[in-house]
């Protein structure tokens, strides 16, 4: 039997539907939160994304700016621009788009954001405050994970959830939220022994390798929840434009042995740009010291 599909697409659009409608009452008592992204240069990619984040907030009624330095920034005048951010009132969330130049020190640059503006939540006090559970800005990807798992009442209290990549962006704060969820986590990576029998026994197996379509059947127990969080673009003569985007999930044989799964795309992605929506709305909340409503 094909496994149900999980549509991140739809969850996505509920999560931004719930973002809106706190916007929409926060304005009309004459607040409105703010996220400022800061791109440096003019990757083509990078550009998409911040296009894609800003459009975001136009649509769901978050203020949003961006700021646009040259290539050629130093450190020096990168930091001085957070730091004006940092102090801004009216500015909620920051977000430095990665990759960052190579003469930037971008470990500087992100240690210089405000915890309580990072809606990233790569900042090493996020991290901390995400490991040992206190309130604070989550990583979006896992967050919209976790969102999926518990919007499709996916069982996750005592199930064992194994994810496969041990980031600091995805595997890593996936692994802490499950286990906070209760899960018997296990974390595998590229020394990991017999990987097919570890992800086995997975009743939750959460692919982040960046390694198109490894996982396969093989490596999935009937039944299991499969998210794919890879996110690979691969030649295909047969696409229409001579490539497509897959997972790290083999998708077309592991839907014939999981029982939920995540397609790519349609899965994972679109909840990362809501999650940073929510994250922008957590931020203006837990700035003023009040508890988020949404996620
Ligand atoms: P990284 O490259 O930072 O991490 C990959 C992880 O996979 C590492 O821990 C690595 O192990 C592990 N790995 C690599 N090869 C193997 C292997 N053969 N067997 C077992 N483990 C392996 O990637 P990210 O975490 O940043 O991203 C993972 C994927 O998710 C990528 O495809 C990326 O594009 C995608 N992504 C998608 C997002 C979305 O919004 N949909 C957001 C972020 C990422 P080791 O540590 O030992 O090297």
């Amino acid at each position: 039997m094909s496994a149900r599909i999980l549509d991140g697409k739809s969850i996505a659009e509920q999560i931004k539907q719930e973002v809106a409608k706190e916007t929409a009452e926060l304005r009309g008592s004459g607040v409105q939160p703010g996220l400022t992204v800061v791109l440096v240069g003019n990757d083509p990619a990078s550009e998409q994304y911040v296009r894609n984040k800003v459009k975001a907030c136009e649509t769901l009624g978050i203020r949003s700016e961006k700021i646009t330095p040259p290539t050629s920034i130093s450190t020096a005048e990168l930091l001085a621009i957070v730091k004006d951010l940092n102090a801004r009132d009216d500015v909620d969330g920051i977000l430095v788009q990665l990759p960052l130049p190579s003469q930037i020190d971008a470990q500087r640059v992100l240690l210089a954001v405000d915890p309580a503006k990072d809606v990233d939540g790569f900042h090493p006090v996020s991290v901390g405050n995400l490991v040992t559970q206190r309130p604070g800005l989550r990583s979006c990807t896992p967050a919209g994970i976790l969102e999926m798992l518990k919007r499709y009442q996916i069982p996750i209290k005592g199930a064992r959830a194994v994810v496969v990549g041990r980031s600091d962006i995805v595997g890593k704060p996936c692994a802490m939220l499950l286990l906070h969820e209760h899960a018997t986590v296990t974390i595998c990576h590229s020394r990991t022994q017999d990987l097919p029998g570890v992800c086995r026994e997975a009743d939750i197996l959460v692919a982040a390798i960046g390694k198109a379509e490894m996982i396969t059947a093989d490596y999935i127990k009937p039944g299991a929840t499969v998210i794919d969080v890879g996110s690979n673009k691969v030649d295909d003569p047969a696409a229409p434009k001579g490539s497509r985007w897959t997972g790290d999930v083999h998708f077309e044989s592991a839907k014939e042995v999981a029982g939920a799964i995540t397609p790519v795309p349609g899965g994972v992605g679109p909840l990362t740009i809501a999650m940073l929506m929510a994250n922008t709305l957590k931020a203006f909340r837990l700035r003023r010291g009040a508890t988020a409503v949404v996620a």
